[in-house]
């Protein structure tokens, strides 16, 4: 198991493949940003400030409103999955159904090479 330091739990980025939620410490009362998948009621959650494990109680206000936007993060998530697989559906259909085969790439290479030599003949032309 790989142990991330500080920095690479708090760095914030646009292009994390998963939904992150700010998590406050009952301990230190440090934030810190957490997988929204790992942010649910009475799962365990770890501070990186204070190296401390503690249970996310959904009797507590504040770890209340965080699970609700790890629920609201989740589904974002979720919404923009079933988007992008929608997307994804159209492309096997108008990718060729037949697998290509090498003498086709040859022979499109040569033909591609005929047109640029004649290319080549009508500028010195
Ligand atoms: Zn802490």
């Amino acid at each position: 198991m790989t142990t991330l330091g500080a920095n690479d739990r708090n760095r914030t980025s646009t292009m994390t493949t998963y939904a992150l939620v700010s998590v406050g410490c009952p301990h230190c009362s440090g934030q810190f940003l957490e997988n929204a998948k790992l942010v649910r009621p009475d799962g365990a959650a770890w501070c990186p400030h204070c190296e401390k494990l503690f249970t996310l109680d959904a009797s507590d206000q504040a770890t209340r409103r965080t699970l609700a936007e790890a629920k609201a993060a989740r589904r974002r998530r979720k919404d923009r999955l079933n988007e992008l697989r929608a997307t994804w559906k159209d492309v096997p259909a108008a990718a060729p159904a037949k697998p290509i085969l090498m003498s086709d790439v040859l022979r499109a290479l040569d033909e591609l090479l005929l047109r640029l030599d004649g290319m080549t003949e009508r500028k010195r032309g």
